[in-house]
């Protein structure tokens, strides 16, 4: 406890749970960092931080939180947002499906009737969702990204353009998924330009205090609570939760559905957020890898966290109507 002036400022709980999570998880050294695209790969391994942004603004954090890095495929969520303002529902569901696949987020697969991708969570869904951004050319596409991004985090953005180059000299295999869309109608002939614009909106730098933010506006009704401008119409918002909550974890997302139960997104460079929806935004960072892709302590702090604050969205335990012999215990009315 701190006193100042006539004030005692008492250390809030919920950093103190924020710190010990961070002092424990720092010893856990598992995983890889991503060196498919060889710029990721110079990556500090050690780097670590965790932040939650509350929908009132208020900010808790630990660790690297200012230290830059892209966003990588947390960048889908968003421009799954822009996609639905630009082209509707109904339109955006002719193109990119909503169901998870169970298989790696870069396995080159389409739906057998369809041939849709299955969902925007994964490379091929998200080219496809990138594909319908509008705008007169690559630049007024690319800057109505970036203003899009500028709106969730409250201050501009910017492309980091070595990982932005490493990706696309590398990047066949997104390549190869785009022309297996375009054979199917599902994306335009424009392919370059859209896969361009895709792997720049992955470049997008960010650190792990924006993605708190940004988790944040999601969970505040597309409202960022620190500039209170509204980032993406709050009607999408329960789109954009539903497929993060099925497929934004590839496929480890029915695990994590089971175990943390709240709407999340993970991404190569080692970020992971999570959305509490009407409650908080969280964030972490930490590049150390599992075999699907998802940061290692990335996955450990959310699960953790979902169980010491009680977050699992069907937890529902201290809700609704007592027992009849507890509420009578309780002094509770029928
Ligand atoms: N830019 C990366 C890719 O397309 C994003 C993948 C990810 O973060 N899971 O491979």
């Amino acid at each position: 406890m701190v006193k100042q002036g006539d004030f005692e400022i008492v250390a809030s709980p919920f950093q103190a749970v924020l710190n010990d999570l961070h002092s424990k998880y720092k010893l856990l050294q598992d995983g890889a960092v991503a060196n498919y695209i060889p710029e990721l790969a110079k990556v500090n391994p050690d780097l670590f931080s965790i932040c939650v942004v509350t929908v009132n603004g208020e900010v808790y954090e630990v660790g690297d939180y200012k230290r830059l890095f892209t966003i990588q495929s947390i960048s889908k969520v968003f421009t799954y947002g822009l996609a639905l303002s630009d082209c509707g529902r109904d339109y955006v569901l002719t193109r990119v499906g909503v169901e998870p696949t169970g298989d790696a987020f870069n396995a080159i697969v389409l739906d057998e009737q369809s041939k849709r991708p299955y969902n925007p969570m994964v490379n091929a869904g998200a080219i496809a969702t990138t594909s319908l951004i509008q705008g007169a050319n690559p630049t007024e596409r690319l800057n109505r990204v970036l203003d899009m991004f500028r709106r969730y985090l409250g201050h501009d953005v910017f492309v980091d353009m070595s990982v932005f180059t490493s990706e696309r000299s590398t990047g066949h295999r997104n390549r190869a998924m785009a022309h297996l869309m375009l054979n199917f109608g599902m994306i335009d002939h424009n392919i370059e330009e859209s896969l361009d614009l895709y792997f720049q909106q992955c470049a997008v730098m960010v650190n792990c205090q924006d993605l708190a933010v940004m988790a944040a506006t999601l969970a505040n009704k597309g409202i960022n609570p620190i500039t209170t401008e509204q980032a993406v119409d709050g009607r999408y918002i329960k789109d954009i939760l539903s497929v993060m909550h099925t497929c934004g974890m590839y496929n480890f997302a029915g695990e994590w559905a089971y175990k943390v139960g709240i709407p999340a997104k993970s991404g190569v460079s080692g970020g992971i957020i999570a959305v509490v929806p009407g409650k908080m935004g969280i964030a972490v960072f930490s590049p150390l890898l599992d075999v699907r892709g998802n940061s290692v302590r990335g996955v450990k702090v959310c699960e953790e966290l979902s169980f010491q604050l009680g977050l699992h969205l069907f937890d529902c335990l201290g809700n609704g109507r007592r027992k009849k012999e507890e509420g009578r215990k309780k002094n509770v009315r029928f």
